[in-house]
């Protein structure tokens, strides 16, 4: 997707810079995932034509209060990007290195199964070092942490293995979700918000409880305030490999 440069017309040095026009995007990113995410959120973003990615843990697909993987296909028939989590949702740093590459490759292998190739990966607890970091980038093209700088990045010279996001809990305010995009929509910049279970007060099997940190309950307003502040919303992949 091409955003709209501006240079300087009058005066301007031949070495004058080009000045890019602050851009503001936001990714909606799942962790884990829940059940919810698909029965919640997903509805709402389809309604109003928007994507996200979703960083699965192979090895919670289709367990109780999970996202299972016929839905997992449909996100995807949707513009959802599929992105990976590791199998076991596993600590990689306290991994022996043979296991760390096994949470890696397995996952990989099961997703390979259901015909899928995930790029981009978001570390378990947000926990990775550079020894996680030199396996990553032999398998993904981008790394999302769990936390960073409000969850904004630079949109023109990001770090693709250190993407840092907004965790969306119980306890976040719209009021500061609000504030980051502001922030974005006047000095440009690519808001990451983070998600794990959605509650929308309806009555289904969660993964997590209701009342867990995890869960979030403002998704609707969140989403509802994007749209009015007409911000653009892609997936990581889509970022990444479209800059
Ligand atoms: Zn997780």
């Amino acid at each position: 997707m091409a955003f709209v440069t501006f240079v300087f017309g009058f005066a301007a040095p031949a070495s004058a810079e080009v000045v890019k026009k602050p851009y503001a995007v936001v990714t909606f990113t799942f962790d884990d995932a829940p059940r919810s995410v698909y029965t919640q959120a997903y509805p709402l973003l389809k309604a109003v034509g928007l994507p996200a990615t979703i960083y699965l843990s192979t090895g919670f697909v289709e367990v109780y209060g999970y996202i299972k993987w016929t839905d997992i296909k449909e996100l995807e028939a949707n513009g959802w990007e599929i992105g990976a989590h590791t199998h076991t949702h596993a600590d990689l740093t306290k991994l022996a290195p043979g296991d760390m590459v096994t949470e890696i490759a397995k996952s990989q292998q099961l997703f390979s199964e259901h015909g899928y190739r995930p790029v981009s990966f978001s570390a378990p607890y947000g926990e990775y070092g550079e020894r996680e970091l030199t396996e990553l980038k032999r398998v993904y093209s981008s790394n999302r942490a769990a936390w960073g700088n409000g969850g904004i990045n630079n949109y023109h010279n990001r770090d693709a293995y250190n993407l840092v996001s907004l965790g969306v809990t119980l306890e976040t305010t719209l009021d500061e979700v609000q504030k980051q995009i502001k922030a974005i929509k006047k000095d440009g910049g690519w808001l990451i918000l983070q998600f794990h279970q959605i509650d929308n007060g309806q009555n289904e099997p969660m993964a997590f409880s209701k009342e867990s940190i995890f869960t979030t309950k403002i998704f609707p307003e969140i989403l509802k305030i994007i749209l009015k502040e007409e911000v653009p919303v892609r997936t990581v992949r889509d970022i990444i490999e479209n800059p």
